[in-house]
């Protein structure tokens, strides 16, 4: 039969923009973009046998096509970016996890800054470095930056603890202690300023700094300040001397090599920040069966250096990649000077790229075993679970679902997905309870099905991605009754035939539909445990978000205390500050730039929770 989508195309503008294709349940399976969308599109049914290996199968699987057009092609890119992380489309290639890179903060914004590990990017907020592929790594550098620099580590935008003297920091002299006032802001932000040019990776002119300050304090003869000055600088060189890896230039370079073997490329990336290697880490990339690496080392680039607000002056790659004039001018654009991408063929940046290939070979291997030995052990669960559950599919999604409150206060309900044995965190979901008052948990689990399974059933709504798809097993934390009133709702949505069973806790027995008797299996059974990390995520998921709204709730019932905050007015704080934590730590200065918060009420909401 002809592809309804055929006909369309004839109409499709000779463009740049933008192309989504779906398929027959409106699931977005490809974005690609192009300069002239017309010809792009034509091609996939016109020349499929052209086409890249990965997508030539996808024409059976198209039931309608959206497309955007932009401006340029520069635009058409960014737009394809940002919709293929949204998305994730099964035929484009993808990263295998979502990492969230780790990366150093400086709160410059501060009188006295603190330095800390986030993973969380604010435009316009505190200075970062990074991003960092290795936690370990980053926390490691915090660690030496507090070995090296006094500088303090506790929380909130003023230095300080409740208790108005200094911490144990300040007695074992590893903070200036500038809450009780004992270092002057600017003597403060000088030692900021070099942990700057530490993590710029600038230690050369970091120790003849410390140098010149160690003959300071020896000529006023002060010397135990001497001593410890000449303590850092032996530290500091035990570290330099520790990053074995450094390039002539002092440059920021990204180094990235690959490797593949059938349908997964292992990308290696080695990170150099100011000559200096910071980093080094590997990414699993698959569907790329058939795919020129040229064209998997592209779509790379553009899915990691979305993620990582830091773009480095130069990136090397193993091949020339395909758009890579559009993706330099894409990271030029992000990064605000210029950025080379290129393949070296000399030197010292050759033999790094080497060295890089030769890990991602390396690395390759590994991964290739472990994701073989975890896909055969993921199906084999499967498959007992089905067996055992006597299920009509094999559960390759499951849904988990539990319910958090202490005495009907701020209750939640939570829903947690595990696709083919593993979590699918993007498509967690929680629920703040609507329509129960008091500790009525079966009823708080009812709305929660009823909620869930009614977004998918109300086709009409715009879909979110995590009600997309029905689970082939629903889980529930607890026994019998959580069991019947979710079965009891799932019917009233003629929904009967979803398969639901409960885990209880006690003794981990699992309570299937009209089964009197419930099912124990051994503890060592792959297919309990299985359940059991379904239910316990549920009901972490459920726990954090409960406290979340608790401590919300009690900072809400402070904000009540205050003259001249009313229910508006808290709402805008919020609005602007995005929760009641965050207007806790802000500044008065922040506190002022509210619009509709009068100056008297701000400086009042400030005073109440810094106490002066
Ligand atoms: S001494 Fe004072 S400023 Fe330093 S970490 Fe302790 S509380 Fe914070």
């Amino acid at each position: 039969m002809e592809n309804p989508v055929k006909e369309q195309v004839k109409k499709i503008p000779n463009r740049p923009g933008v192309y989504i294709y779906r398929n027959a349940s409106g699931e977005v399976i490809y974005v690609g973009k192009a300069k002239s969308l017309r010809k792009r599109v034509q091609n996939y049914f016109h020349s499929p046998r052209a086409l890249p290996f990965n997508v030539r199968y996808l024409i059976d699987e198209i039931a309608s096509l959206e497309f955007i057009i932009t401006g340029s092609e520069m635009e058409a890119l960014i737009l394809e970016c940002n919709l293929i992380k949204k998305h994730r489309p099964k035929y484009n290639i993808n990263l295998k996890d979502d990492k969230k890179y780790p990366f150093i903060a400086i709160t410059i914004n501060d009188s006295y800054p603190r330095v800390f590990f986030t993973r969380k990017i604010v435009r316009d907020g505190p200075l970062y470095f990074g991003p960092f592929t290795s936690a370990r790594a980053v926390r490691r550098t915090i660690k030496s930056i507090q070995t090296l620099f006094p500088i303090r580590n506790c929380k909130g935008p003023r230095p300080g603890k409740s208790a108005s003297t200094p911490c144990l920091n300040f007695h074992l002299e590893r903070c200036l202690a500038p809450c009780v006032g004992e270092v002057r802001e600017e003597e403060y932000r000088r030692m900021i300023d070099q942990v700057i040019l530490f993590l710029k990776g600038r230690h050369q002119d970091l120790i003849q700094h410390f140098e010149r300050r160690m003959w300071d304090y020896s000529r006023q003869e002060d010397f135990e300040k001497a001593a410890r000055v000449r303590d850092q600088i032996t530290a500091l060189k035990h570290m330099i001397e520790e990053q074995k890896i450094s390039l002539d230039e002092e440059m920021d370079l990204d180094i990235i090599a690959s490797a593949h073997k059938e349908e997964i490329a292992c990308i290696e990336l080695f990170s150099t920040r100011g000559g200096k290697m910071v980093a080094r880490d590997h990414f699993l990339l698959e569907g790329v069966k058939g795919v020129e690496e040229r064209v998997y080392l592209s779509s790379f680039l553009k899915l990691h250096y979305q993620e990582t607000p830091f773009v480095p002056q130069e990136i090397l790659v193993s091949t020339d990649i395909e758009d890579r004039e559009l993706i330099e001018q894409w990271l030029t654009q992000e990064r605000g000077s210029r950025v080379r991408v290129s393949v070296p063929l000399k030197g010292e940046k050759k033999r790094l790229m080497e060295m890089a290939a030769e890990n991602a070979y390396y690395d390759l291997d590994f991964l290739a075993e472990k994701r073989r030995t975890e896909k055969e052990s993921e199906s084999g669960v499967l498959v007992e679970l089905k067996e055992i559950l006597d299920l009509p599919r094999f559960p390759r999604r499951i849904e988990g679902y539990d319910i958090s409150t202490i005495m009907g206060q701020s209750s939640v309900g939570s829903m947690v997905v595990f696709e083919e044995g593993r979590s699918k965190k993007s498509d967690y979901k929680r629920f703040r309870i609507k329509t129960v008052d008091g500790q009525d948990d079966y009823a708080m689990l009812a709305e929660v099905i009823g909620r869930r399974f009614g977004r998918w059933l109300d086709q009409t709504s715009p879909w979110d991605s995590s009600f997309k798809k029905i689970p082939d097993l629903i889980v529930v934390d607890g026994g019998k009754g959580q069991l019947s009133v979710s079965r009891k709702r799932l019917m009233e949505m003629s929904l009967e035939n979803l398969p639901i069973i409960g885990l209880a806790k006690r003794m981990e027995e699992i309570y299937k539909v009209d089964e009197d008797r419930s099912l124990s299996l051994p503890p060592d059974s792959e297919a309990l445990k299985l359940l059991q990390r379904v239910r316990d995520e549920a009901h972490r998921f459920a726990l954090s978000y409960h406290r979340k709204l608790r401590d919300a709730d009690t900072i809400r019932s402070i904000l009540d205390e205050i003259p001249g905050l009313g229910e508006k007015r808290k709402q805008l704080l919020v609005d602007h500050f995005g929760s009641f934590q965050e207007v806790v730590e802000a500044t008065l200065e922040e506190l002022y730039a509210v619009k509709g918060i009068p100056r008297a009420v701000a400086e009042s909401i400030f005073r109440h929770f810094h106490r002066f």
